[in-house]
């Protein structure tokens, strides 16, 4: 591609499965993928395949007898052995142009796109994603690729400077050195994608530690930078525990930078170990984190009930509302109460939940039965605290971890499902007085990552651009969805460090900007 003109970004449009050619091209994949379950995969440092003593194994949420894959685990002792040979990689790497890193880029980007069903069946079996919700996710990660690789050609253009008399400047992003790169499960495509190449076309090399619930998918990208002929060493995989690898990682002094995506009590855990300087340290790490969201849809009474209804519904239940977006709260305004919920409860009944290998479920299992009994959990609490469950509430464990849609109404503003995020099919609806007061309970909690509102008052949407504070603000539209390019995602306060993930800003993220001042005359 060298020399050629880079075509104008483009998002990749989603697959429409009411074509026949499209199903069968599915199910297809399905079969593949299906064929090529329960394999064992190594720990690979500077390209060198590793047997650790340890394995995991990672098992179909919707059947637990079906294995996706072995995975041999990395400890401390070779989380450091590969932050170390990715440092002396990066002394290689970041001598590379800006032009052939983004090259990777996009040539994995054109083999993800030929064989993008298969990509999303892995994530159909190893993380109950319908096809629909797989589709988007290996969409939006091919977009990450195409993306970045244009940002760095950008970045690496000429930067506007004050011109000076009698002096040449430049100002130059470069990289950074090596980054932990800890993604989590519910995005295993998209958002492992979308770190890594951001980390790795700016000049930085990359220990990449998936998460225990997804380390299939992250070896099959692992996989594609291989194909595409990525140098040894630049992207490192190294699956293992959270605790005790993870930290091993975030504070080998030759760390240069954590990105890291998911919980809230991750997050703030890894920024804390990383801001302790270690011995032979010679930088401040940089620490990328995107968290948790608690995010609301405020339905107003001069709303469209109809629309409202189905963007809360899907917004809430789209991947069993296992999305960091998901709208988790409905803050209804109280005179449109009773008709917005039951326009939600008929269209709450359409909804399908089973093995999503089947097209005909819109929801499939959540992520482990661990995240099951928190759920429950939530569920239990909520009734204790005088929630109303009107819709679901139910769960079947017994071949996989499944949870119907659940509402519950009556929920008060600092109830603990209010509050906390649950991650999971839980819909807390929350009565408020009039508008005003809707606004004020959308901003009561800690998190400020996405939220909505519906109202057709032109003044009250304005308030809204003014007055709720989240990253990503949707108005008369769902809160989930967020497409690269066009809705830069991130959120505030306890959401994040602020980053927006395909946007303008990103790759600064990952690099440092060095000037160059010289006398001409
Ligand atoms: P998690 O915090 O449990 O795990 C995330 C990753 O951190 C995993 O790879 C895990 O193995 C690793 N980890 C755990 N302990 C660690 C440690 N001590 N050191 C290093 N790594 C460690 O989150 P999850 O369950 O995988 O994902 C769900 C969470 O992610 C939700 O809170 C969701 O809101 C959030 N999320 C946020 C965004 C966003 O853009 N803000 C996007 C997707 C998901």
């Amino acid at each position: 591609m060298a020399g050629k003109k880079i075509s104008a970004f483009k998002n990749e449009p989603l697959t429409d499965f009411s074509k026949s050619a499209n199903k069968k091209a599915f199910e297809k994949a399905l079969k593949k993928v299906e064929s090529e379950l329960g394999k064992e995969y190594f720990v690979i440092i500077d390209g060198d395949r590793i047997r650790t003593n340890q394995t995991l194994r990672s098992l179909n949420p919707s059947n637990r007898e079906q294995v996706i894959g072995t995975f041999y685990q990395a400890n401390e002792e070779y989380a450091n052995k590969a932050i170390e040979l990715a440092h002396e990689k990066f002394l290689k790497w970041r001598t590379v142009t800006p032009e052939k890193r983004a090259q990777y880029l996009f040539k994995a980007a054109a083999i993800m796109r030929k064989r993008k069903h298969e990509f999303s069946a892995w994530m159909v079996y190893e993380v109950g994603k319908s096809w629909v919700e797989a589709d988007a996710d290996t969409a939006e990660a091919i977009d990450f690729m195409e993306f970045y690789g244009r940002e760095m050609l950008r970045y690496a253009g000429d930067q506007p400077l004050v011109k000076l008399p009698a002096e040449k400047n430049r100002l130059l992003y470069i990289p950074l050195g090596v980054g932990a790169v800890i993604p989590p499960w519910n995005f295993p495509l998209a958002i492992l994608v979308g770190m890594t190449t951001a980390a790795i076309v700016a000049g930085n090399t990359v220990v990449l530690k998936p998460s225990s619930d997804s380390p299939s998918i992250a070896i099959k990208f692992f996989e594609l930078m291989e194909e595409v002929g990525l140098p040894k060493g630049v992207l490192n995989f190294v699956p293992g525990p959270g605790s005790g690898m993870g930290d091993a990682l975030t504070k080998h002094p030759l760390t240069r930078f954590i990105a890291f995506t998911g919980s809230k009590s991750v997050g703030l855990h890894i920024n804390k170990a990383a801001a302790e300087t270690q011995t032979g340290q010679l930088w401040i790490k940089r620490v990328v984190a995107e968290m948790g969201g608690k995010d609301s849809i405020i339905v107003d009474n001069e709303a469209d009930l109809d629309k409202a209804a189905e963007g809360v519904l899907y917004s809430a239940f789209g991947f069993q509302g296992q999305k960091c977006s998901a709208c988790s709260r409905a803050i209804v305004v109280e005179s449109v109460h009773q008709k917005f919920m039951s326009k939600l409860l008929d269209k709450a009944k359409t909804l399908t939940v089973g093995n999503p290998v089947d097209p005909k479920n819109y929801m499939g299992p959540v992520i482990n039965d661990k995240a099951l009994g928190s759920m429950m959990w939530y569920i239990d609490k909520a009734k204790q605290e005088g929630g109303e469950i009107v819709f679901g509430g139910t769960k079947d464990d017994t071949v996989g971890s499944f949870l119907t849609p659940t509402i519950v109404d009556n929920v008060k503003p600092k109830d603990t499902i209010s509050q906390e995020e649950i991650f999971g099919p839980v819909l807390a609806v929350i009565k408020a007085k009039n508008y005003d007061e809707a606004l004020e309970i959308a901003n009561n909690t800690e998190y400020g990552l996405t939220g909505a509102v519906y109202s057709k008052n032109k003044n009250k949407i304005e308030r809204a651009k003014a007055e709720f504070h989240v990253g990503n603000l949707y108005l008369n539209r769902k809160c989930t969805g967020a497409m690269v390019g066009a809705h830069p995602f991130g959120g505030f306060n306890m959401s994040g460090t602020d980053s927006k993930a395909g946007g303008r800003d990103y790759l600064m993220l990952f690099t440092q900007a060095k000037v160059w001042s010289e006398k001409v005359k």
